[in-house]
């Protein structure tokens, strides 16, 4: 089958044959119907060897969906034809996170060596991939997977992070979102569907804050350091109850502290490796600050619902297969509307 593959540390992505995958016990074959394209994987190719972890080549694509090709000894849950999203950050599926779900904090991934599938395990950029367990997939229930394959991570990574503060997000209050590429531009719309409060949008690209405000941003602004006396101006000077931030580099976790009103959270979404200084008198009053990882089982099943609602809708291009390294030139260029979504076996 084609793959796309990640072969060596510093080169570009590359579309490569490699055998077909045969499924195994417990585990589930899919036909790939949409892969999308995360900057995360942009992240990791970027990595020194003595950084990088995720093992070579690697066949990237964590946000997967696809239609069950084939079942190992012992599922029982799906069968082949049915059309599933693959929940990626797989867990051991025993220890207390994972039994609530959380199994993106599973407490025994890493010793075990369990890794997600386009971050370690064989990704869904291929014809076809395999899911180590049928707990990992979700019917999609009627979705269109290419339109919403990236509700998998750049679904539910907002979703997460945005559940967490909901309790301080009532009417009245005001959220801030900065990037709003992939993760930021569905984030806005899970702020606009689930909780009270008036969405700002910040992004350094002023097409990036045209697509924020048609996905339901009420105000844009410049991502520089004026944007925090915007927030305060707009917020009669208490600054934004939550603010979440997509990009996560010195400059906007800065941004993001110096603008939280006091009680208010930060949550630092992006993996750009910038640090908050967090103390008495850093940051308003009792501001807290999270760097939270993806989401839980059970929400994956609520960003589908709430998809299928027709409250998010993910702003897409399209690319085949061969057209792939195409699509991560585009995104290394922060040229991408939305998400990138490749179509393996268009
Ligand atoms: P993306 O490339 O689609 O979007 C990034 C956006 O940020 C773009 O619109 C870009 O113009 C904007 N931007 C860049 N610099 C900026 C700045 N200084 N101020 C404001 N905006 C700026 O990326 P994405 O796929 O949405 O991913 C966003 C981040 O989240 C990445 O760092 C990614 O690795 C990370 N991520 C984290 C998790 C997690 O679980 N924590 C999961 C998925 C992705
Ligand atoms: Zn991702």
């Amino acid at each position: 089958m084609k793959a796309l593959q990640y072969r060596e540390i510093g080169s570009r992505p590359e579309v490569v044959s490699i055998p077909d995958p045969v499924v195994g016990p417990g585990q589930v074959l899919l036909t790939v119907t949409a892969a999308g394209v995360c900057h995360s994987d942009e992240f990791i190719m970027g990595l020194p060897a003595e950084q990088y972890v995720y093992g070579l080549p690697l066949t990237l694509g964590h946000e997967g969906a696809g239609i069950v090709e084939a079942v190992g000894a012992g599922v029982s849950g799906v069968r082949p034809g049915d059309a599933v999203a693959v929940y990626g950050p797989w867990g051991c599926g025993r220890c207390l996170m994972c039994a609530r779900g959380e199994e993106n904090y599973c407490l025994n991934a890493q010793a075990d060596g369990i890794r997600p599938p386009g971050l370690g395990a064989p990704g869904a950029m291929a014809e076809y991939m395999i899911v180590d367990d049928e707990r990992h997939l979700v019917p999609l229930g009627g979705l269109d997977p290419v339109k919403n394959v990236s509700l998998t991570d750049a679904g539910l990574t907002p979703y997460h992070a945005i559940k967490t503060s909901l309790p301080k997000l009532g009417a009245g209050t005001t959220a801030v979102v900065i990037g709003t590429g992939g993760l930021g531009h569905v984030g806005i719309q899970i702020l606009r569907a689930i909780s009270g409060a008036t969405v700002i949008a910040l992004d350094v690209n002023q097409e990036k804050l045209d697509l924020a405000t048609e996905v339901g941003a009420q105000h844009t602004l410049l991502s520089n350091p004026d944007a925090v006396a915007a927030v305060r101006e707009l917020t009669g000077g208490r600054g934004a109850n939550a603010v979440f931030d997509f990009v996560g580099v010195q400059p906007t976790v800065e941004l993001a502290g110096a603008m939280a009103a006091t009680d208010g959270d930060v949550t630092i979404v992006g993996i750009g490796g910038g640090a908050l200084p967090v103390g008495f008198g850093r940051v308003a009053y009792d501001v807290a600050v999270r760097a939270p990882y993806w989401g839980s089982r059970s929400e994956l099943i609520e960003v589908l619902d709430l998809a299928r609602s027709g409250a998010v809708e993910v702003e897409i291009e399209t690319y085949t297969l061969d057209e792939a390294p195409k699509a991560y030139e585009r995104l290394h260029a922060g040229a991408i509307r939305g998400r990138a979504v490749i179509i393996p076996n268009a």
